[in-house]
């Protein structure tokens, strides 16, 4: 028998999306949502797809769900064992395997999400005000995508309580992670200035490696203080140097260092900044800093405890509440002060070749979602 959740993914599949694309998924998902009494309101932003889904509900509380259409590129599709966008479904020994892109990242899911609702809007189950906010722009340079819905929800105020992002948090089993908060990401470029000459003339010199060295080495001994409860600590890497011509009888007259800081919410950005600038103070440099990512977290407390407790309901796994992995779009809705989780599908397989997820975790991860919408309370 072919579960809802399964059905649906494949029609989210079989929507060739690959970023900011959404390939009229969107407009599926509304065909599914307007019969249970949810209104889309399109937040269309620069040729990009944003959609809000709304269905007032009988109890207290506004709870949504937060995910991407889009998919990434599918790399060479001759590598593929099912073709990509076919969303086959196999049989093997331990049971069916849907196969496609964007099985795990995150098509599948929203599926899961989007069954969920319709199984318990069917049920005439009693349900909190609930809320989907899709882009097709997450994958890509995220510029127009998700911080577009939350900036149009803090004009209405119609910002949730809480929101479940269906990033694939999960490593082994369906339930067994999900992440309550992510480092957040600064970049910066430094450039020493110096003075171009000779080799055999430095008097008339500056030689700008020889004034980044140092200030490199405080750098990298920079304390950057304790990391927040359930964080690694940050970390600052400088991933690039460039200097000299090439020439072995000349002195560089400037030199240039990248640095990459994962940082945990022990630190922020304007106090990275300035503990770099004070490494470098008594050289003359330019820089170029760039707030890629803000770092969020989640704290303890009753939405974390509501998802770990209906994880361990229906698989009896005690869940690890988790901070690691890249960036996702959690962080912009965290940055509006609505409390984030990210709860998903496993990840074994995503942005791969061959992606494709195990049948029977759409229905785990569906039943959590039911009994989390259920039990949801502020
Ligand atoms: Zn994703």
């Amino acid at each position: 028998m072919t579960s809802l959740a399964l059905n649906i993914a494949i029609k989210l599949i079989r929507r060739e999306s690959p970023t900011p694309e959404d390939a009229g998924c969107q407009n599926y998902i509304e065909s599914l949502l307007a019969p249970l009494g949810f209104v889309r309101t399109s937040v269309d932003t620069a040729g990009i797809t944003n959609s809000i889904y709304s269905r007032i509900g009988e109890l207290k509380g506004t709870l949504a769900f937060a995910g991407h259409t889009d998919v990434v590129p599918t790399g060479p599709i001759e590598a593929w064992t099912h073709p990509p966008f076919e969303a086959v479904v196999e049989d093997g020994p331990d049971g069916a395997t849907l196969h496609g892109r964007g099985t795990q990242d995150m098509k599948g899911g929203i599926a899961c999400w989007l069954a969920a609702i319709a199984t318990l809007c069917a049920q005439q189950t009693p349900l909190p005000t609930l809320q989907l906010l899709i882009t097709s722009d997450e994958e890509g340079d995220s510029i127009d995508g998700t911080i577009r819905i939350v900036e149009y929800m803090q004009e209405n105020n119609t910002l949730p309580d809480a929101v479940i992002v269906g990033e694939p948090s999960c490593s082994e089993k369906v339930g067994d992670t999900i992440r309550r908060g992510r480092r957040g990401v600064v970049q910066a470029r430094i450039t020493f200035l110096g003075k171009q000459g000779h080799s055999a003339y430095p008097q008339d010199a500056d030689n700008a490696i020889h004034r980044a060295a140092p200030a490199l080495a405080r750098i990298t001994d920079i304390d950057w203080g304790k990391a927040a409860e359930g964080f690694p600590a940050t970390s600052c890497q400088i991933t690039n140097f460039n200097a000299g011509t090439g020439a072995s009888n000349v002195i560089p007259g400037t030199a240039e260092a990248f640095l990459d800081i994962r940082y945990n919410p022990g630190n922020h950005f304007e106090q990275i900044k300035s503990l770099i600038e004070a490494a470098c103070e008594k050289t003359e440099v330019s820089y170029n800093f760039d707030h890629v990512a803000t770092a969020f977290s989640t704290p303890d407390g009753i939405f974390l405890d509501t998802i770990c407790t209906s994880i361990k309901r229906i698989t009896g796994i005690d869940t690890l509440r988790d901070t690691g992995g890249g960036t996702s779009d959690g962080r912009f809705i965290a940055a509006a002060g609505v409390a984030v989780a990210e709860l998903g599908l496993t990840n074994s397989t995503i942005h791969q070749v061959n992606e494709c997820v195990a049948t029977h975790e759409l229905d785990t991860l569906t039943a959590i979602y039911s009994d989390i919408i259920e039990h949801f309370e502020v």
